[in-house]
């Protein structure tokens, strides 16, 4: 049995994708046969661009964009039964992992923070995940190759082993004919923010704040404090943030060390991504909001004029 990782080469965060793959690798497999990464990107030119590597060679899937039908078509006919492919953390990583897995008749498990590979692949392999909002390990055993596996968010990281990754074959995928059902297309650059599971300082809105007109207070005065926004479900499935500022176990899983939450009211599938702050500001104009229980400090008020009150303290300090 040999490991393989496969690498979205589109995100502009592939680095930090490489970086949970390199200390998964070192914790997990130093016993198992070294394969070859996958990488899906655009041109062979980023594969020459990314900084370090995973393991010596390369295989390299170019599409023009990230369609996930025509690099599963490629990683089908080149996946060895016998073999694991990791998968990174991210969107993308997630979905290829557990088609794949199904294509192949193999197994699939997403998020996986930790695995067990004895005796080859006859006792099969035991990857575990974390359940239960955070709080528990599950151990699944996965019985039949491929093994495909996606990584949890957030594990540790590693600095790729310095040099580039030799390039031993490039495939082309095939073009996908996507113009009989996109009518229109258009790119617009958006500026990498810093991940709210790294944030330090993260302030976070709920459906309470009203409107989506209130999120650009509360991103004023997260500039001001070198902090991020994230958003309750009910605000982001209202579009006043893009998804992957949810916090919760549907989002992200944080630990700032100061967390201000802002007209939530602190159900449990929230507060499990943001029980891990050191220190909770909770403002909520209801004082029996389950929120106001596991805060460090409540603020009995409605957000405005408390945003505003501290808006002034920061300008005279
Ligand atoms: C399987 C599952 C997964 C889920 N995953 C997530 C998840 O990942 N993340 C998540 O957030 N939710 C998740 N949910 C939904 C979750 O259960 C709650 O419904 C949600 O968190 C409530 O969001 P909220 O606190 O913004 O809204 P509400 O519960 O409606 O609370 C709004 C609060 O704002 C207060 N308020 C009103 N006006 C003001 C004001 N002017 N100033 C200050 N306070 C004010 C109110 O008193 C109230 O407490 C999930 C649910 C399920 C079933």
């Amino acid at each position: 049995m040999r490991y393989h990782f496969v690498l979205n080469g589109y995100l502009q965060n592939c680095q930090k994708l490489m970086q949970e793959m390199k200390s998964f690798k070192e914790t997990y497999l130093s016993a198992v046969e070294e394969g070859v990464t996958y990488l899906y990107c655009q041109s062979e030119e980023t594969a020459r661009q990314l900084n370090g590597r995973l393991t010596e060679n390369a295989r390299v899937l170019i599409a023009k964009e990230y369609v996930p039908e025509v690099v599963l078509k490629v990683l089908e006919e080149l996946a060895n039964p016998e073999d694991l492919y990791i998968f990174g953390s991210d969107y993308a990583g997630e979905e290829l992992a557990v088609r794949l897995g199904a294509r192949l008749g193999g197994s699939s498990l997403t998020s996986v923070s930790s695995i067990q590979i004895k005796n080859g692949t006859k006792a099969g392999i035991k990857a575990g995940k974390m359940v239960y909002s955070n709080h528990m390990e599950a151990i699944f055993r996965m019985k039949k190759g491929p093994y495909c596996i996606s990584l949890a968010k957030g594990l540790t990281k590693a600095e790729p082993y310095p040099g580039q990754m030799y390039i031993a074959e490039v495939h082309n995928c095939y073009e996908y004919d996507a113009a009989s059902y996109i009518i229109e297309r258009s790119f617009e650059p958006v500026e990498q923010e810093e991940s709210l599971e790294e944030a330090k300082v993260l302030i976070v809105a709920g459906r309470g704040i009203g409107k989506k007109e209130h999120i650009a207070l509360l991103q004023e005065l997260a500039e001001r404090i070198g902090g991020q926004v994230g958003v309750s479900r009910p605000a982001a499935m209202n579009a006043w943030l893009p998804m992957n500022h949810l916090i919760g176990v549907s989002g992200a899983m944080t630990n700032p060390s100061v967390c201000i939450t802002a007209g939530i009211s602190g159900a449990a599938a929230f507060y499990a991504g943001i029980e891990k702050s050191k220190f909770i500001v909770a403002v909520n104009t209801d004082e029996h909001a389950p929120i106001m229980k596991n805060a460090d400090v409540v603020i009995v008020e409605d957000f405005r004029p408390f945003i505003e009150a501290l808006d002034k303290i920061l300008e005279k300090s």
